[in-house]
């Protein structure tokens, strides 16, 4: 837990919101400011600041096997994009590391 952390307090419960999934090690919820009509946030539920950070091959596994099942949850397993940016350069704002789930509209590539 880390003070002050916005992504620790959804993880903790200390703001209440409607989580999409919840396991032992993550939760995933719906982005605040969705940038498509499906835009998730799966997070571990330990404080990692970036994707740098974290140590456990594990416990990455289980964040990717998250974001299958959310996937698999809200049937968009058809076309959805993942994104994780690290550091502001990448557009990271919330140093909480998350990964990005993003469906229901078309994505162009490369990204802006
Ligand atoms: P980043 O730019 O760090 O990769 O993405 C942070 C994301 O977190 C942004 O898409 C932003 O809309 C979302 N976000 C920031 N604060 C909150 C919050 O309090 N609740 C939720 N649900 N999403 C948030
Ligand atoms: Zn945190």
């Amino acid at each position: 837990m880390s003070e002050n952390c916005i992504f620790c307090k959804i993880a903790n419960k200390e703001i209440k919101i409607d989580l999409v999934l919840e396991t032992e090690d993550l939760v995933a919820f719906k982005d605040i400011n969705a940038q498509a009509p499906f835009h998730i946030l799966v997070i571990p539920k330990k404080h990692y600041e970036t994707l740098n950070d974290i140590k456990n091959p594990e416990l990455l596994g289980k964040l990717f096997e998250g974001v299958q099942n959310v996937v698999k949850k809200l049937n968009i397993e058809d076309g959805y994009r993942t994104v994780i940016n690290t550091g502001k350069k990448a557009g990271q704002e919330v140093f909480h590391l998350h990964i990005h789930i993003l469906a229901g509209r078309p994505f162009t590539w490369p990204p802006g």
